[in-house]
């Protein structure tokens, strides 16, 4: 079995991280509403993929309106 020889410095093991870099996702704007959005994922503002909408974004007044009707019950 290999056996580590000598434990590297602090300086050493920080130097080798200094490459280690969250590498940030691809973004492309969104046909529908121009904001930038993950590729290849729907839109999380317009619920569109391509040029179809395959989900309903609720606007902040629908989503009042619904979280009112279910206080009422
Ligand atoms: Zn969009």
């Amino acid at each position: 079995m290999p056996k580590v020889k000598h434990r590297h410095s602090k300086t050493r093991g920080r130097k080798r991280r200094t490459h280690y870099k969250a590498v940030a996702e691809g973004l492309s704007k969104c046909t529908q509403c121009g904001k930038m959005r993950k590729s290849h994922s729907i839109c999380p503002y317009c619920g569109y993929y391509g040029k179809r909408q395959i989900v309903r974004i609720e606007t902040a007044e629908e989503r009042k309106a619904r979280k009112e009707k279910k206080r009422k019950k």
